[in-house]
């Protein structure tokens, strides 16, 4: 999870078998020509989108397609539950004994999510349906752009910091014996705003984008979110994962700069990489973003054991 491998690294490639220099290129000729469409980019996007849009749909003209909000819901019927949100119901029935709550539509609710994420990659939640991603990615661009005009510094923290954040969560639970986490969650603050109106809590999301423009880029899905965390957990044994080729790469750091969770592309550095491949781990959103970055297509979609998806 934290990126540590113990093999010893592959010694470093010289420059003649630099993939820019097999092209007779600099490197920032190279980087130039090859660059991409943001084609995975596009595709989440567009799943996101789609996803609240028939949300709200289903909402306003009273269709029962996609109910409720992204804290619990019910597609075609089918129940769909937040797996923090039900570590906070299981904290809060193991102390009170009121089990009852859990019902079996419920059970089956968060069983089909650890399933699925299982399958597709656990926090693959928060790069193709979790709209606060979408506004922190879109607020990050004005971040990147302060920080090179020099108007403003990076701030940065250790990536632990929101298993604190998540035990602190499930303790608060446990001694209020209320869900407080979900009145802070931005997750749920904006599907239920999107879906049944704006309200004052929309200052709060408003708060957390400043900050993460004006002092630390993606502070909270870095750092805090104990949702992402969860699925985290959950994206354990996920097939689906990007595939790095070590002769493809010329140690740009491109993938590095556009990446929500950097530590995933260790492998990617010079003098790094242990293998010719690696895979990311659990971390990894599975956004993309680095696969349509990458100008040496070094990096790829892919599902363990069977085929490539691009
Ligand atoms: S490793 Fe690539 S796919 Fe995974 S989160 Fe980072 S940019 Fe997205
Ligand atoms: S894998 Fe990353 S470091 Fe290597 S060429 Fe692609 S973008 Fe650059």
């Amino acid at each position: 999870m934290f990126g540590k491998n113990k093999k010893q690294p592959l010694p470093s490639k010289p420059k003649e078998e630099m993939p820019y220099t097999k092209e007779g290129l600099t490197l920032k000729e190279w980087r130039k020509k090859h660059q991409k469409p943001h084609k995975w980019r596009t595709r989440r996007w567009a799943v996101l989108i789609g996803i609240h849009t028939l949300f709200f749909l289903s909402f306003t003209f009273d269709l029962s397609i996609l109910e409720g909000s992204l804290s619990g819901s019910r597609l075609l019927g089918f129940y769909l539950m937040d797996p923090f949100n039900t570590a906070q119901e299981l904290a809060i029935s193991f102390l009170t004994g009121h089990w009852k709550m859990l019902t079996m539509n419920y059970v089956i609710g968060i069983i089909t999510i650890i399933i699925f994420y299982s399958l597709v990659g656990g926090r693959s939640f928060c790069s193709w349906i979790c709209p606060y991603h979408l506004l922190a990615e879109l607020s990050e661009k004005l971040h990147n752009y302060l920080v090179k005009k020099k108007k403003i510094k990076e701030h940065t923290f250790d990536i632990s910091l929101r298993w604190v954040f998540w035990v602190g969560f499930i303790l608060l639970a446990i001694f209020t014996k209320n869900l407080v986490f979900e009145d802070l969650n931005p997750v749920g603050i904006l599907s239920r705003a999107i879906i049944y109106g704006p309200g004052l809590i929309l200052l709060w999301i408003l708060i957390l984008i400043t900050f993460e423009i004006v002092y630390s880029k993606r502070f909270w899905c870095r750092y805090v979110c104990p949702v992402g965390a969860t699925y985290s957990i959950i994206g354990h044994v996920t097939p689906v994962t990007v595939k790095f080729d070590l002769d493809k790469c010329a140690h740009c750091l491109d993938c590095q700069q556009v990446c929500l969770v950097p530590h995933e592309l260790w492998f990617v550095k010079r003098g790094a990489a242990t293998d010719k491949h690696h895979t990311t781990g659990s971390d990894c959103t599975r956004c993309g973003l680095c696969v349509d970055a990458c100008p040496g297509d070094a990096l790829k979609f892919t599902v363990k054991g069977i085929d490539k998806l691009t």
